[in-house]
């Protein structure tokens, strides 16, 4: 049976005419499903009985259920969820003084194999459905309903390489945005990548007003090719060039994340090539504190050189912020939970 969470409006219009139904009918279950939060066709009063019955026998409403749950004393909460087939993937909350982000997973596992990266130490055993990474949204939002409160913000920044899923990350984003799905503003949704040319540009095309955001933490291809193998795959100025080419198709900005390792990209140097690197775009930087991994050789970058590096640029004219953390008292480097339970 197919899981009816995650089949975007447009395709369940088709789905529904193509059951004979009016179009209007998929509007109805988005409601249903995304602003009742109703995961039963019986209780979907306004769909006649017998059509509830032909729901019931193509659809299932499948929720992910909750593996491990931590709490931190800040309110992050994350959960390892279970998908129908025992894949296990992280869902992270972060509340901030604007609302409550959702860090959402993207795929089971990760190819992308960062050398600083948690989530790269358990390979990628297949992509999520759209209709799990809704899944992992439902499931956040009931626990915060006890709070009155819901998920305000989406940052695709788990584990996974959305570009690697593209149409299920999209069709993803659609729902969240959608004005009859969960209706969070464009400008709301942050999508993260490795740096795929390929996928960065066909976003540019999507006509979407979702954030794009590139993990770069390099200022050139030599330190870039030892933390990133998608470094060798395409180089630093065939990255710069989807880049522009998005600024001006899109006619957004991005923004760059900056990982600040020890010793690694770390100096004043690295700052005045990363300068010199994003000269003429309008995007900014958001250098992110090292989360250490207990298997990983990778040491954070001392406070001193974060702020040394951050007045350095912003004195260059770069725009820059550094990254708040969140959940320190618990496993809160991507995929950390999961590498641990998967142990
Ligand atoms: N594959 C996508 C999205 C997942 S990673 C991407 O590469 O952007 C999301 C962000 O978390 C990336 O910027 C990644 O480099 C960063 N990240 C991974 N491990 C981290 C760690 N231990 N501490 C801090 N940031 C980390």
């Amino acid at each position: 049976m197919k899981n009816i969470l995650g089949i975007e409006l447009s395709k369940l219009e088709e789905e529904m005419v193509a059951l004979g139904q009016k179009k209007y009918r998929a509007t109805q279950l988005f409601i249903w499903l995304y602003e009742k939060n109703v995961y039963n066709f019986d209780e979907m009063s306004d769909i006649s009985l017998s059509f509830r019955e032909t729901l019931k026998e193509l659809y299932s409403i499948d929720l992910p259920k909750i593996h491990t749950k931590q709490e931190a004393s800040d309110g992050t909460i994350k959960l390892l969820l279970e998908m129908s087939d025992g894949a296990k993937v992280e869902t992270v909350l972060m509340r901030y003084d604007y609302g409550n982000a959702l860090c959402v997973s993207s795929q089971v596992g990760c190819n992308m194999g960062c050398a600083f990266c948690a989530s790269g130490l358990l390979k990628k055993q297949r992509d999520l459905s759209s209709g799990e990474m809704i899944g992992e949204l439902i499931v956040m939002n009931q626990l915060l309903k006890k709070e009155n409160t819901k998920i305000s913000h989406i940052v695709v920044m788990g584990t996974g390489e959305p570009f690697d899923n593209y149409d299920n990350v999209l069709d993803f984003v659609k729902i969240c945005n959608n004005p009859k799905g969960f209706e969070i503003g464009a400008r709301h949704i942050t999508v993260s990548t490795c740096g795929i040319p390929e996928g960065i540009r066909k976003y540019a095309n999507e006509g979407l007003q979702v954030n794009l955001a590139i993990s770069l933490h390099a200022p050139n291809d030599q330190i870039r090719n030892t933390l990133m193998p998608i470094s060798k795959a395409f180089h630093m100025d065939e990255l710069m060039d989807a880049i522009r080419y998005y600024e001006k198709v899109a006619n957004r900005r991005v923004t760059f994340e900056y990982i600040m390792l020890k010793d690694i990209n770390d100096s004043i140097a690295c700052a005045k090539e990363l300068k010199n690197l994003l000269k003429g775009l309008t995007s900014y930087v958001n250098l992110i504190p090292y989360n250490e991994v207990s298997s990983l050789e990778y040491k954070r970058s001392p406070k001193e050189n974060v702020r040394a590096f951050a007045d350095y640029l912003k004195n260059n004219g770069v725009n820059v912020t550094v990254r708040k953390e969140f959940g320190k008292d618990i496993d809160a480097a991507c995929g950390q939970l999961r590498a641990k339970v998967n142990k």
